[in-house]
């Protein structure tokens, strides 16, 4: 069975990429782009949502994983949380939300708070769905600081670390992160769905 990631987003697909032993192809590849509304109340209810949505198009010959993930501050009662790809709005970029975040923190007269990700990973096959969870705990800053990483990275410094994620290398990111926790958990049980 093919495995398929069911997201456009470029910086979760390099991600993928890296950490998988396996090809995993992006969903666009096969069918094309189009929107798939996220209409969940969490994480988990959206990578489902998007995970589905791919399969059903796809059929049984797929595996579908889907990554909804973002970044939440317990000073701002949780948000962005599932909300941070269209923090700044709709059609808001990456930039527009880090920079809408930075200016929050700006606003609040806050240099530095804690924040943590949030990556849920939903694999869906014939064999059923399946939904697991990372995190990763740290802080975010009121300035953006190197460019590697994506979204909000270069505003968040990871726990045990003085830099940013923009700062640190990818293969850092990868050990450390929501989305190689979550995937860790994701692999075995792609394993044994590829052996059923
Ligand atoms: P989703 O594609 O609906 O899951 O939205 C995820 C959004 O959360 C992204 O657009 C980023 O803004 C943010 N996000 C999730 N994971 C990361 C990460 O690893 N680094 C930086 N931003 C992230």
């Amino acid at each position: 069975m093919k495995l398929v990631l069911a997201t456009s987003n470029k910086g979760k697909l390099k991600e993928f990429q890296q950490m998988c032993e396996d090809e995993v192809v992006p969903f666009s590849d096969l069918l094309g782009t189009f929107e798939i509304v996220e209409d969940g109340d969490t994480f988990a209810a959206n990578a489902r949502i998007k995970a589905r949505t791919i399969y059903q198009k796809l059929g049984e010959e797929y595996i579908v994983i889907a990554d909804d993930s973002g970044i939440s501050l317990p000073i701002l009662e949780g948000a962005p949380g599932i909300y941070s790809a269209r923090y700044a709005g709709e059609n808001a970029t990456d930039k527009d939300n880090l920079y809408k975040l930075i200016n929050t923190l700006k606003e609040k007269n806050l240099h530095i708070t804690p924040a943590y990700y949030t990556a849920a990973i939903a694999i869906v096959s014939k064999y059923g769905e399946y939904v697991v969870h990372g995190w990763m705990h740290g802080d975010v800053i009121d300035e953006a600081r190197g460019d590697k990483g994506f979204g909000y990275d270069p505003m968040f410094i990871p726990k045990g670390y003085d830099k940013t994620l923009g700062e640190l290398d990818d293969d850092i990111k990868s050990a450390i992160s929501h989305r190689g926790k979550a995937l860790a958990l994701a692999k075995p049980i792609i394993n044994m769905l590829r052996t059923k």
